[in-house]
């Protein structure tokens, strides 16, 4: 019994890491249009020039919640779920994760040595409910490490 637990543990843990591997591959910029297309001269700019139609700079936009690969934010204080502190399986630590809520509506867990632990009992609802506004875009998952201290 605990051996199959053991296994399916290590098969999820195999699994973050392959979707962590593919998440930093495919984590890419939103599908701005290019500058290039963005500043190419047209008649229409000479003849109504009070007439923006995108008026905020691509870099100023957030992109939405569809489009990216996932959202992550920092959990610093113990994290309880049905009554109990979780710990990380694989080191014990029970307090400053990184919590990732990814399009295939799984949320996982990482702890500070970077162990990932996908749970099961939490989804995109409790993540949304957790976590404050969208406000950084990372390119790459190290980026968004990074930005969030770990
Ligand atoms: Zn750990």
């Amino acid at each position: 019994m605990f051996r199959r637990r053991a296994d399916r543990e290590f098969r999820d843990a195999q699994r973050v890491c392959q979707a962590m591997q593919e998440m930093v591959a495919t984590w890419q910029a939103p599908d701005f249009p290019s500058p290039a297309a963005e500043s190419a001269p047209t008649a229409q700019d000479s003849a109504t020039p009070g007439d923006v139609p995108d008026f905020l700079p691509p870099d100023l936009r957030v992109p939405s919640r569809h489009e990216v690969e996932g959202l992550m934010m920092r959990w610093q204080q113990p994290l309880v779920i049905d009554g109990a502190v979780r710990a990380c399986p694989q080191c014990g630590s029970y307090r400053d994760w990184i919590i990732f809520s990814m399009r295939d509506d799984t949320v996982w867990l990482r702890c500070r040595t970077g162990h990932n632990t996908l749970e099961r009992r939490l989804d995109p609802a409790w993540y949304n409910r957790n976590s404050g506004p969208v406000d950084h875009f990372h390119p790459t998952l190290d980026d968004g490490l990074r930005h969030l201290g770990h």
